[in-house]
C-alpha cells in the first residue's frame, strides 16, 4: 500500500518527502499542486523533477473518495454522499450564498453520542475518518465546484465540521485536516472560517484551543442538565457548567471573540419560554459578565425515527425575541437543501447499524417521555402556535 497523500497536513508531508531523501521545500511544491491546483497525477507536477516524480508514483497516490451520488437542490445546495468502504458512507455539503460558499463536512462515519435528535446519532458508530478521508472531502468538492462552474478562483471560503460525526472525538485525523485547511499553501482559509461543531467534549475542546484553535460552535440544545442529559447523552460525562467553563477558557485563544451555541427547537421539548429563561441565566453565570456567545437556533429537521416535531415558527421567534431582550445575539438558520435531505441532522448516509443503536434509542425513549413530562409543556397541536 502507498501512502495518500491527502493523509498530510503540510509539516506530515515535509517529513514524508524528507524519507524519500528530498528536501522539505519540495513538500512545499507537492502540497500546492495538490491541493490548490487539484492535481492527482504526479506527472501533471511539471516543476517537480523527474527522478521524484517516479519515486512518488511507487511510493504515494491521491486518492479522493468514491461518490455514491450527487443531488443538486433547487436552492444550489449540492450533497454528496461517499464511500468510504465495507458498507459505510458519509455525507458533505455545499451550501452558496452571495458572499461565501460553505462546505459542511462529515468526521465519522456514524456517531456514537447518539443524540436523540439526529439521523447520524441513530445510525449509531461504524468508524472514525482518517485525515485522507476528510479532506477528501474538500479537495473534491473544491476542484469539482470550480471546473463546474467555470473557474480558477477559489469557490469554499468557508468549512463547517457538522456533517456527520463528533470531530473532538476523532481527534488525531482531525487536527492534521484542520491544519491543510489554514495552510496558505494549502486551502488557505482564516481560523474565522473554519468551524469545528461539538456536542462537548470538554478536554478536547482544551486541546483545541492549544493546537488549532478555529471558529468554535457547541451544540448545547437544552439549557438543564436534566434535559441535555436525554437530548445529548454526552451531557452525562460533561455536564453543563463543565461545559461553559471550557468555552470561557477556550475564548481566549479563539479566533472570534464568541462562542456559537446551537439549539435545535424540538416542539414541546426545549422550546418554552422557561427554557429561555434558563439559557440566559445559564450564559449570564458564566464568565464576567456573562459568557461572549452567539446562540443559533436550528428548526429541527424531523425524521421518523426520532418521534419529535420541529418547533412551531412563531415559537421559534419568541424564543430568539427573549433572548436578544435578554442582549444575546442570536440568530434563526435558514434550513436549506431540504429536498435532497441535506439539510442538519438529515445526513444519514448508508451507515449500517453495527452498533444497536436504534433498539437503544426505541428503548430509551420512554426515559425521555419522562422526562418531556417533568417540564411544565404541552407539544402543541396548532402549528400557527
Ligand atoms: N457532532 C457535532 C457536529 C455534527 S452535528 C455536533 O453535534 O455539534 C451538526 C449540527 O447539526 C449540530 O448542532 C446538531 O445538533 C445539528 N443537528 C443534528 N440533528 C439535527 C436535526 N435533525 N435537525 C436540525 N439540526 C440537527
Ligand atoms: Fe453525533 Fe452531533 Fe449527531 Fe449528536 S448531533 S449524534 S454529536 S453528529
Amino acid at each position: 500500500m502507498t501512502a495518500n497523500l491527502l493523509d498530510f497536513d503540510l509539516e506530515g508531508l515535509a517529513v514524508f518527502c524528507e524519507g524519500l531523501g528530498e528536501k522539505r521545500f519540495r513538500a512545499t511544491q507537492l502540497f500546492r499542486w495538490i491541493h490548490q491546483r487539484g492535481a492527482n497525477d504526479f506527472d501533471q507536477m511539471s516543476d517537480l523533477a523527474k527522478s521524484l516524480r517516479e519515486k512518488l508514483k511507487t511510493t504515494a497516490h491521491i486518492a479522493a473518495l468514491p461518490v455514491l451520488s450527487q443531488h443538486m437542490s433547487q436552492d444550489g445546495t449540492i450533497k454528496w454522499l461517499f464511500d468510504v468502504g465495507d458498507g459505510n458512507a458519509v455525507e458533505s455539503v455545499f451550501i452558496p450564498e452571495d458572499d461565501r460558499g460553505t462546505l459542511c463536512v462529515s468526521s465519522q462515519a456514524g456517531c456514537a453520542v447518539g443524540c436523540r435528535f439526529c439521523s447520524t446519532g441513530h445510525q449509531g458508530f461504524s468508524r472514525n475518518l482518517s485525515t485522507a478521508e476528510i479532506l477528501a472531502q474538500l479537495w473534491f468538492a473544491e476542484h469539482f465546484l470550480r471546473k463546474h462552474l467555470g473557474t480558477d478562483e477559489r469557490v469554499i471560503s468557508n468549512v463547517v465540521m457538522m456533517g456527520m460525526g463528533e470531530p473532538l472525538q476523532n481527534y488525531s485525523a482531525l487536527i492534521p485536516a484542520l491544519k491543510a485547511m489554514l495552510d496558505d499553501h494549502g486551502y488557505g482559509l482564516s481560523r474565522r472560517r473554519v468551524t469545528v461543531s461539538t456536542s462537548g467534549v470538554v478536554p478536547m475542546i482544551d486541546r483545541l484551543a492549544q493546537d488549532c484553535p478555529v471558529a468554535l460552535a457547541v451544540s448545547l440544545h437544552a439549557p438543564n442538565d436534566a434535559l441535555r442529559d436525554v437530548l445529548v447523552p454526552l451531557n452525562r460525562k460533561y455536564p453543563l457548567d463543565e461545559l461553559l467553563q471550557a468555552c470561557e477558557r477556550y475564548l481566549a485563544h479563539a479566533p472570534r471573540d464568541f462562542i456559537t451555541f446551537e439549539y435545535c427547537m424540538l416542539d414541546g421539548v426545549n422550546d418554552q419560554p422557561e427554557h429561555a429563561r434558563q439559557l440566559i441565566d445559564l450564559v449570564q453565570r458564566h464568565g464576567r459578565q456573562g459568557l461572549r456567545c452567539k446562540f443559533n437556533l436550528i428548526p429541527f429537521n424531523p425524521f421518523p425515527a426520532s418521534g419529535l416535531l420541529r418547533s412551531p415558527q412563531p415559537r421559534v421567534q419568541a424564543f430568539a425575541k427573549a433572548l436578544l431582550d435578554a442582549g444575546i445575539v442570536t440568530t434563526v438558520r435558514k434550513t436549506r437543501g431540504d429536498d435532497i435531505d441535506a439539510a442538519c441532522g438529515q445526513l444519514a448516509g448508508d451507515v449500517r447499524d453495527r452498533t444497536r443503536a436504534q433498539e437503544r434509542m426505541a428503548t430509551q425513549r420512554h426515559a425521555h417521555e419522562q422526562v418531556i413530562r417533568f417540564t411544565p409543556v404541552t407539544p402543541s397541536k396548532d402549528p400557527s402556535q
